[in-house]
């Protein structure tokens, strides 16, 4: 079989790839950069490249017959999600555990495509907390500016917020949370407001304002296609293989060896192939570089990879949630899909959380509020192989998620005492209040400073490194991606110092 090699490979088009790529490609080092999902930029028949939430079609899922949107039901009925026709390499995935669903993006740019671009830093006292052997000083001086500035984080115009009705359901949750007590906070994002503004005054093309977010949006998001991915591509050092599977590493005399899956958009193994290199970075997300590397343990192919890996992981604390508003409290018919306000209790020494304030763009008024809380949750999750599938599993137990759901009952019990409102009981299937067997936010896997060194290179193997959210131990108290972002900055930067001098 022929086989080509190149001096890096980056697994992944995520937060942590793209970096790791630009780097590598402003040093000058010849990058292939690998991804399973394709590159988002040709329209459909319908003239745009991602579906809505509101209308989704093949192109929201990958490979799935039905959308597996968060919310299950609306009043109890089935009118959430949608048969989509024949299974498509769709650009949000789901990937069931038992008690647990994990979002992730599929394409070029990972979870940038799907995400709601909310873009906080984390606490400081957290994050050393979290990662006590990172220089914190450096983190906070150095690669979190950098990291936001490279994602064009934006904050929205504060006399904007208070007087558009596309935000007047973050504000009666604000209100609510502060009649009770609460503090609220304005979450930056990558989503650039003020396109946001002239949305609303019909200047422009809409995305937030037209239902568009977990299955993509068309315009406004600063995704990594157009921030780092576009900078790593202009280096002329870094290109990116599309629909491209990565099944297995191991090891030869010139480096690492990746058996590679190239796919159609249908699913369809057009063929096989060897790629090699002297270098290996993975970032294909928690569960992707996760599985990559128990795999890669358990059938021999890298016997000496650590013990740790497979563990350490969490789901951010994730938990969803809705209150039933009066009504005289509406929420609007017309709703941002990109959040920007939190409640914010992270101070609390018992029920720590930091509740984002979320939309339900349903284009019909709800009287609905939703949140998704992120909660500082101890417990974690480990993964195994099972070899009969080939597939990393992971072990969840349905009581794993309690402590997230605790703390956001002791907020949100708080709230609704202080309003006399009460939860709704018609979104998560089953009559559920709460919903924690699902999660955005994937974190872990591969620790820093457990399965890798203090730099994300891998315990047990040269020129092997970990660099996306798998590194994080399962928790960092705020939406993740700006820290796996700066993690990875201040990781490459290490790297290419030491191991890559040229
Ligand atoms: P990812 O971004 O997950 O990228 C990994 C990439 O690797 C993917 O493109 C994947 O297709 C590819 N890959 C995986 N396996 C393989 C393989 N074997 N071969 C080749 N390629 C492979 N975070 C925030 O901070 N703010 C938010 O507002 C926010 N909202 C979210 C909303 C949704 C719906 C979702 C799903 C996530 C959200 N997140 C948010 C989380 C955030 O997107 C993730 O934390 C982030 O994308 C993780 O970055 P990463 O570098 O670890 O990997």
């Amino acid at each position: 079989q022929k086989r080509t090699f190149v001096p890096a490979v980056v697994v992944g088009t995520g937060y942590g790839s793209a970096v790791t790529a630009l780097r590598l490609g402003e040093a000058g080092i010849t990058t292939t950069m690998l991804e399973l999902g394709q590159l988002w930029n040709k329209p459909g028949k319908d003239g745009k490249i991602f579906c809505s939430t509101l209308n989704p079609d093949s192109r929201s899922m990958w490979f799935s017959r039905r959308t597996k949107a968060p919310l299950d039901t609306f009043l109890w009925l089935d009118v959430v999600n949608r048969d989509i026709g024949t299974p498509y390499a769709g650009v949000l995935d789901r990937i069931d555990f038992p008690n647990m669903g994990v979002y992730v993006g599929r394409g070029v740019g990972g979870g940038s495509l799907v995400n709601g671009g909310m873009a906080p830093t984390p606490k400081r006292a957290y994050f050393e907390k979290m990662l006590p052997r990172v220089d914190a000083d450096q983190m906070y001086r150095r690669y979190f500016p950098l990291a936001n500035k490279m994602l064009g984080v934006n904050t929205i115009d504060p006399r904007y917020l208070e007087q558009t009705p596309v935000y007047r359901y973050a504000r009666v949750s604000r209100r609510h949370a502060h009649q009770a007590g609460f503090k609220t906070t304005v979450i930056p994002n990558v989503y650039d407001f003020r396109y946001l503004q002239r949305e609303e005054r019909n200047q422009v093309p809409r995305s937030a304002l037209a239902g568009e977010v977990i299955y993509g949006n068309n315009h406004g998001k600063q995704s990594l296609d157009k921030t780092y991915l576009a900078d790593a591509v202009g280096t002329g050092k870094v290109t990116i293989q599309t629909l491209t599977r990565v099944t297995a590493i191991r090891q030869d005399k010139t480096g690492y060896v990746l058996t590679l899956e190239k796919i159609d958009a249908s699913g369809k193994v057009l063929r096989r192939s060897e790629l090699g290199c002297e270098h290996l970075f993975l970032g294909a997300g928690s569960v992707g570089t996760t599985e990559l590397l128990l795999r890669a343990r358990e059938t021999d192919a890298l016997p000496n990879l650590s013990a740790a890996i497979g563990t350490g992981w969490g789901s951010n604390g994730n938990v969803m949630t809705s209150r039933a508003n009066h009504l005289w409290d509406p929420t609007g018919f017309l709703q941002s899909t990109i959040p920007t306000l939190a409640i914010d209790n992270w101070n609390d020494p018992i029920h720590p959380a930091f509740a984002e304030i979320a939309p339900l763009p349903i284009g019909i008024e709800t009287w609905a509020s939703l949140y998704l809380a992120i909660t500082a949750s101890p417990e974690r999750g480990r993964f195994s192989y099972n070899p009969s599938t080939d597939r990393a599993e992971l072990h969840w137990g349905a009581t794993q998620s309690n402590p997230s759901i605790a703390t956001a009952r002791a907020l949100f019990d708080r709230i609704n005492r202080a309003i006399g409102t009460t939860y709704r009981h018609d979104l998560f299937g089953g009559n559920r209040e709460f919903a924690a067997d699902f999660c955005y936010h994937p974190l872990g896997g591969c620790v820093l400073g457990k399965a890798t060194d203090d730099y994300g290179r891998v315990r047990g193997y040269r020129n092997l490194y970990v660099t996306d959210g798998s590194l994080i131990p399962g928790s960092i108290g705020v939406n993740p991606f700006v820290t796996i972002t700066a993690l990875a900055e201040r990781n490459i930067a290490r790297v290419l110092a030491t191991d890559l001098r040229t």
